[in-house]
């Protein structure tokens, strides 16, 4: 999964890219509005955090933007403690949630993981296929209970399968969705990834379609 943070505070902004990546998350940042929207509207972000007080472009301008343009990516925004207007600024502009400043990081995270799970159409932050159970909460996974050590792109590769279940994801599209923008992006590594995590796992679970991408099913029929 792969994230914008967009806060004009150094400080913040660093924070908050620091504990995503942290949780296990591709992340990128952006220091004022027009960075912002620019990066919204060109990355495939699977979730933006934006703080609504922006140099260039505010936060609920660029909420617009994305939204009139068609982006549909679930936006979290960050808003001053007691402006209630704000918040109402922000959902009528597209915001899914909101977090008011000053805020506990473990909030941002929870509200975040949330925000990606409905999404996806997942009700529960376990999200399971066949044996594996993937806890988003503690990033943790696991084969018949077992638990299974992942590197940070495996579990980021694994997670971003198992968000979208049953779906043929192109090579293209998770190496999008696993990286960074800073990131030097190589599609034939994702190969390399998925064979190595197909061996940890050691259930049948992942899936290559010829030409078309992954999967991850129950059934091996996909194969
Ligand atoms: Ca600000």
């Amino acid at each position: 999964m792969r994230l914008l943070v967009v806060e004009d505070d150094p400080d913040l902004r660093r924070q908050l890219t620091t504990a995503l990546a942290d949780a296990g998350y591709a992340v990128d940042a952006a220091k004022d509005g027009e960075e912002g929207h620019f990066l919204g509207d060109t990355e495939p972000y699977d979730a933006v955090v934006l703080d609504l007080g922006l140099p260039i472009i505010d936060g609920v301008s660029v909420l617009e933007k994305w939204r009139r343009a068609g982006r549909k990516m679930p936006v979290l925004i960050l808003t001053a403690r007691d402006r209630w207007s704000d918040k109402v600024a922000g959902f009528d502009a597209g915001a899914d949630d909101y977090v008011a400043k000053p805020f506990h990081m473990e909030e941002v995270l929870a509200r975040i993981r949330a925000l990606l799970r409905r999404a996806a159409g997942h009700a529960t932050s376990e999200l399971s296929v066949g044996p594996v159970v993937l806890d988003t909460k503690s990033s943790r996974v696991s084969v018949d209970g077992m638990p299974v050590k992942l590197t940070s792109l495996e579990f980021r590769l694994l997670s971003y399968l198992m968000h979208h279940k049953g779906k043929v994801v192109s090579r293209t599209e998770l190496v999008e969705h696993l990286y960074d923008q800073d990131f030097d992006r190589d599609s034939n590594t994702v190969e390399v990834f998925v064979g190595r995590l197909r061996k940890k796992l050691g259930v049948d679970v992942l899936h290559t379609i010829r030409g078309m991408g992954y999967t991850v099913t129950e059934s091996d029929n996909a194969a």
